[in-house]
């Protein structure tokens, strides 16, 4: 089944547990646009190839549209509309006010030079732009598999080339880099949410003893799929967290220690050998895909979809799947998973970090002032004027050091980042928890739940415009 009907298989299974007409779970189902284009690149050595590149919009109840770009040789129109769908419902999940859009170029981008990979990214911007499939109120690209915030510089660049006079320019655009209106806190901000919804998870005592497991992320043995932006930060702060990572796959094969790895030390290992493999003190596992199978209390794929299929489903063994990329799961493997008992935290809430904190950088664009600028002194000196009249009110007045380190504690406004992971914590917590009460309601897997929760928000808006009942 390709990529598109897997998503659209998961959708009716939810829309069957709402009660909206079928016209409307249509409209809402249906993909809206797709661009496809093909154009020239000058390799270096002066050869001609023709790139075939994508974008999906898959929903316009909220404009713009939003998602990720990537560069990888799955990419196609399938890929495109099915990532596209994801990201309609997930940013309705999440209650991040954009319609779902994705963009591919099909490419490995390991083939190609950087002046290569900075002409064919401008070129593909080029082609969006003339198309009307980018800018700050239509369609806002980002990161994804293959792009970081290199490749996000080269789109805005091109965008204020192309639209000289656009004042929101900046916001066409996020995943930038902090000094081109990046917001901190971006590049890692889908790791971290991966990492607080699987915390939100993992707080909740009945669902884990039905595991068999003990609250709490302290202890509990992970194994990571990818190591890229999402992988690595996932793992960092699921370490971070006191987990025990005993296992990472990579595309040239994995690595496994029960005894725990450290995340920065693979890293590093990676970057003098080239590989992961041969880290000290772990085994060599020359197959990466058995990696997915090691003894494990939450499994964590962040690299592509289709990992996890009907065939090595049964061999599982964490309890906790927590996808961290976009379809690792089959539907048919999801079955089989859920049949085992395993929990699953799925992709379309999962992964919305991104999403989120994408948000909160689009907000500071098109404000054209940093978050927290026009408070933090202001935060700062309204507790140190708290703390000095509490010292003021209280007989014996605390001691001139215990009252300036307690001013250097508690007395400081918050900055950039503090804002936009406070702001991404809460979203993922309140959004697990609303998800898991439809779970609960409805007798459901959190897919499912997670399905109930957009389609329902979608329904809405278009209700609330007066266009469907
Ligand atoms: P990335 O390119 O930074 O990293 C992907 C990593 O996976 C690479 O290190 C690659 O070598 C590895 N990989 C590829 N195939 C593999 C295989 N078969 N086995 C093991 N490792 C393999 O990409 P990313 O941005 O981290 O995205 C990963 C996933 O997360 C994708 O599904 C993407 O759609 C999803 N996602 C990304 C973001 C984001 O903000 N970057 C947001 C939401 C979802």
């Amino acid at each position: 089944m390709s990529f598109f009907g897997q998503v659209n298989r998961m959708f009716d299974a939810a829309a069957a547990h709402t009660e909206h007409p079928e016209g409307v779970l249509h409209q809402i189902r249906a993909c809206d646009n797709i661009c496809r284009i093909e154009f020239p690149l000058k390799r270096d050595d002066g050869a001609i190839e023709v790139i075939k590149g994508y974008r999906a919009e898959h929903s316009h109840h909220k404009q713009p549209t939003k998602g990720g770009i990537r560069y990888a040789t799955s990419v196609s129109v399938d890929e495109v509309m099915a990532l596209a769908a994801l990201m309609s419902y997930k940013c309705a999940i999440v209650d991040v006010p954009f319609g779902g859009a994705k963009g591919g170029v099909h490419i490995d981008r390991r083939d190609y030079s950087d002046a290569e990979l900075e002409r064919l990214t401008r070129r593909y911007t080029f082609e969006l732009a003339r198309k009307n499939y980018i800018g700050p109120g239509i369609d806002v690209p980002a990161p994804d598999y293959g792009t970081s915030s290199r490749e996000m510089a080269w789109i805005l660049d091109t965008y204020n080339q192309l639209e000289h006079n656009e004042l929101n320019s900046l916001a066409c655009v996020t995943g930038k880099p902090v000094g081109q209106g990046g917001v901190r806190g971006r590049t890692e901000a889908t790791g971290r949410g991966v990492f607080y919804g699987i915390r939100q998870a993992c707080q909740f005592e009945d669902d884990m003893k039905e595991l068999g497991l003990e609250p709490g992320i302290e202890g509990k043995t992970v194994v990571v799929q990818g190591l890229g932006n999402v992988g690595y930060h996932s793992a960092k702060f699921l370490q971070d967290g006191g987990a025990k990572l005993v296992g990472f796959a990579e595309i040239e094969g994995a690595i496994h220690d029960p005894d725990g790895m450290d995340i920065d030390a693979v890293m590093k290992h990676r970057r003098e050998t080239g590989s992961i493999m041969d880290f000290p003190g772990a085994t060599n596992i020359a197959a990466s895909a058995e990696a997915l199978e090691l003894e494990c209390d939450i499994l964590v794929p962040a690299a592509l979809e289709g990992v996890i299929t009907e065939e090595n489903a049964p061999r599982i063994k964490a309890r906790i799947v927590a996808e961290a990329a976009n379809g690792p799961v089959t539907s048919a493997a999801d079955q089989i998973l859920q049949d085992n008992g395993v929990l699953m935290i799925p992709d379309v809430y999962l992964n919305a970090g991104g999403v989120t904190v994408s948000y909160f950088e689009w907000l500071r664009n098109l404000s054209h002032v940093r978050h927290g600028r026009m408070s933090r002194r202001f935060e700062e000196r309204n507790a140190e004027r708290i703390l000095r009249a509490v010292d003021e009110l209280t007989a014996e007045s605390f001691d001139d050091r215990l009252l300036d380190s307690l001013i250097k504690r508690i007395g400081f406004g918050a900055s950039e980042e503090d804002l936009v992971n406070s702001g991404l914590e809460d979203t993922m917590a309140f959004a697990y928890d609303e998800v898991r009460v439809i779970r609960k309601e409805k007798d459901v897997d959190m897919r499912t739940a997670a399905f109930i929760s957009a389609i329902n928000k979608i329904a809405k808006s278009y209700a609330d415009m007066g266009i469907f009942p």
